[in-house]
């Protein structure tokens, strides 16, 4: 069949390369892509909220199956605007409708869900500038740090977190008076701080029946030791080497189930990837965030882990038929480091040329901001390459990913050298 991705990300490109380790798929395309996507597929040149552009092409090329790889197009409505088309009845369309998508637009709704499902989760109110006083008063009742999340999408930067309860109460102003995140900070959710580890689950729904698939950690910040800004991540691991079995069953009865009996109850057209964010407390886990799409990094090592084949669990996905399928899952750790632009996640320059990726060896080299000028591979984004490799356990994993990395160059590469380290 004929495939869309649309997204330019390193989870794009492990897609890609996923999608085409299938015999089902005849054509590629991914739109807009990168350098990488742009060596193993057709790069398309859309924007992925473009709905109207996408649909043309879709039609033009009889495309079979769409692959939303990023947030902002499911929570604008692309799958209703799919669905509703009598045109792309047949198009199986791989992510949630707008309201199974407003799990991760909106912060509020989704602990309204988790409320209403009983899932277990910080306790919380939310507020408006209208309720500013009494979002200042609740923050007298909590003990810090206080925990101020904008309600809607903001790039992973509208959530604070913070000692003191001035600042705490000047910030929540500043969100709610001041549109210090724009329309995304008009309503904010305060809730109790959680303190523990976090991880991450990934799960493949029909809305029905699910998947498990593999547990991953990520590390946001910028610096090592966990210091520094948040950056959109700087390398993966899988699977998490503390989620044991007998977490993983308390997080599928707790948390997974209920996720997917509640999609079902409130009748939302879910066919697509859940992502939940996790923080392991003590031994219990307690949902902080769900997204409505596959991570990044986290997809450059749960992908490569399937060992089934994705075109058919995609297909069963979107065809509601998922428990006709197993998935099979490689023993072996992933890791991924993921190399940035000196700067980054603040100003940083573009256009650097990249050299050595042809030198690598025994590792996957997923492009996620790069591009081509002048007919050389060039940085085009923060986030540039991310290195993934196996292993019979994370340590061995990233010591082959590091001795890659050390054949990659570009000016002022970055990456950091102690992931991991907070797993021993
Ligand atoms: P992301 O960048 O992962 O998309 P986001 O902006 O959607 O993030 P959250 O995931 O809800 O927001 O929060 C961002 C980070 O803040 C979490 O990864 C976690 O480290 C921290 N955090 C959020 N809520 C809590 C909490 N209740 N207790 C402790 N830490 C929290």
């Amino acid at each position: 069949m004929n495939i869309l991705i649309l997204g330019a990300g390193g989870r794009e490109h492990a897609f890609a390369y996923k999608i085409l380790e299938s015999e089902h798929c005849s054509k590629l395309f991914v739109a807009p892509g990168n350098a990488g996507t742009a060596q193993i597929a057709q790069n398309i040149d859309l924007k992925v909220t473009n709905f109207e552009a996408i649909r043309d092409f879709v039609l033009k090329e009889n495309i079979q199956m769409l692959v939303v790889g990023p947030e902002d197009p499911l929570v604008e409505g692309i799958t209703d605007f799919f669905t509703q088309d009598a045109r792309l009845k047949d198009v199986l369309v791989i992510g949630p409708s707008k309201r199974g998508a407003l799990l991760e637009g909106s912060k509020q709704r989704a602990k309204e869900f988790m409320f209403t499902h009983k899932i277990p989760t910080a306790a919380y109110q939310s507020f408006t500038g209208k309720s500013l006083d009494a979002g200042k008063e609740f923050l007298k009742t909590l003990t810090p740090p206080y925990v101020l999340k904008a309600d809607g999408l903001a790039g992973g930067k509208g959530v604070l977190i913070l000692e003191d309860l001035d600042e705490a109460q000047t910030e929540l102003e500043n969100m709610l008076t001041q549109s210090k995140f724009g329309e995304a900070g008009a309503k904010v959710v305060i809730e109790e701080f959680l303190s523990g580890i976090e991880l991450s689950v990934f799960v493949l729904t029909d809305g029905k029946n699910y998947k498990v698939l593999p547990t991953a950690k990520d590390y946001k910040r910028i610096g090592e030791g966990d210091t520094g800004l948040n950056t959109g991540g700087m390398g993966a691991i899988s699977p998490v080497p503390f989620a044991d079995a007998e977490f993983m069953h308390k997080v599928e009865e707790r948390i997974i189930k209920p996720t997917i009996d509640g999609l079902k109850r409130e009748d939302i057209d879910y066919k697509g990837f859940v992502f939940i964010g996790l923080m392991k407390v003590g031994d219990d886990p307690f949902v902080i965030e769900y997204n409505v799409r596959m991570g990044d990094p986290e997809t450059e090592v749960v992908l490569p882990r399937i060992k089934s084949d994705l075109v058919v669990l995609l297909q069963k996905t979107a065809q509601q038929r998922l428990d006709e399928v197993d998935v099979e899952i490689e023993a072996k750790t992933a890791v991924t480091v993921m190399l940035v632009s000196g700067g980054y996640p603040e100003e940083y320059e573009k256009g650097k040329e990249i050299t050595g990726i042809n030198q690598v060896e025994g590792s996957l080299v997923f492009h996620a901001g790069t591009g081509v000028k002048d007919s050389k591979t060039v940085t085009s984004g923060g986030r540039v390459l991310a290195v993934t490799s196996f292993g019979n356990d994370y340590k061995e994993a990233l010591k082959k990913s590091y001795q890659n990395v050390d054949k990659l160059h570009f000016d002022k590469m970055y990456y950091r050298k102690d992931l991991g380290f907070d797993l021993t």
